[in-house]
């Protein structure tokens, strides 16, 4: 068990704990459209180490991404203190493709077993086929934890009615001030059952950051919209955020989240700007 392993700087905020102990913080580090730029690579290396140094353990690939290799090779001295997630491609996702799947992220990734393994999205395969592979895949230690990704509540509750189906430990959907459909019911559902939810695209791909009311609080706490934005996400219990940032600069400044506490005039504010969500609405991305 890594347990706390990699966040011993992040001591003073609430960890994100999965079923097996593991402790990730609650800001962890995107890699969409990293290691696709030789140009960049320098500087998103030097970007994510400073992320692990700061304590910002996870780490969030995926096989679509295709950039497993550059991020083993990143993080091939520190792999110790990572925690890292990858994901299966849904086409790949019946019984035998998602162990294919997983063996050759492992490869590219040069680690013996990744910490947490999610199916990227629904799939047309049954949804049973792919957490048997999952739980064959904890069994032989290939991987330490599964979950899923954009899935809404009612794959969520298919998957609580596998019989012998083991634990799904997460669920990575679109969460962000823009974007609150999930408070309704699938961030509730989590939390009831302790499953992590991770937050993807939480900056809104940036854009998000140029809201006016963003960056009148800001200036209140004397942080960045970036900050606002992060903090808000992981004032829910069991919530975490992955931004991606592709320099240390934007690193350091998304870690700062983590010491921020929005009071109610702050939340208020937000509320009128951007809505939560009054009724069901379906799950916003893929
Ligand atoms: P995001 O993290 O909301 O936004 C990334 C953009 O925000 C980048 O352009 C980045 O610029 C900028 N940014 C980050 N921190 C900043 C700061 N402090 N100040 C100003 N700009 C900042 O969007 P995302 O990449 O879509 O989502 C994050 C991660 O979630 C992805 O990288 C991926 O790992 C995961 N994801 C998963 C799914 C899924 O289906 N499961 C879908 C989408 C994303 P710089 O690069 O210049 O820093």
């Amino acid at each position: 068990m890594k347990s706390m392993i990699g966040i011993d700087k992040c001591i003073y905020m609430e960890h994100i704990t999965f079923s097996n102990g593991d402790k990730v913080c609650p800001i962890g580090q995107g890699t969409w459209n990293m290691g696709r730029n030789p140009l960049c690579e320098k500087s998103e290396a030097n970007a994510l180490l400073t992320g692990i140094d700061l304590g910002m353990n996870m780490i969030d690939t995926a096989e679509m991404y295709g950039n497993e290799k550059f991020i083993g090779k990143v993080i091939k001295s520190c792999r110790d203190k990572v925690f890292l997630v990858s994901k299966v491609h849904p086409d790949n996702a019946d019984y035998q493709g998602t162990i294919k799947a997983c063996e050759e992220s492992l490869r590219r990734l040069g680690t013996d077993a990744i910490d947490l393994y999610l199916l990227h999205w629904r799939s047309k395969y049954p949804i049973s086929e792919t957490v048997e592979a999952m739980c064959r895949l904890q069994r032989d230690g290939k991987i330490r934890l599964w979950g899923v990704s954009n899935l809404d509540v009612d794959d969520m509750e298919l998957i609580d009615d596998i019989p012998n189906g083991c634990s799904c430990d997460a669920n990575q959907v679109l969460y962000n001030l823009q974007e609150r459909g999930v408070e309704y019911d699938l961030i509730p559902y989590a939390q009831q059952r302790d499953i992590p939810v991770i937050a993807y695209s939480p900056v809104g791909e940036g854009k998000l950051l140029r809201h006016l009311v963003l960056r009148t609080i800001a200036e209140k706490h004397n942080a960045t919209p970036a900050q606002i934005a992060l903090s808000w996400i992981i004032r829910n219990p069991g919530v975490m955020a992955i931004p991606k940032a592709g320099s240390a600069e934007h690193v350091k400044e998304n870690f700062g989240s983590v010491s921020i506490t929005l009071d109610a005039e702050d939340m208020e504010l937000l509320d009128i700007s951007f809505p939560a969500p009054q009724h069901k609405i379906q799950l916003a991305g893929w």
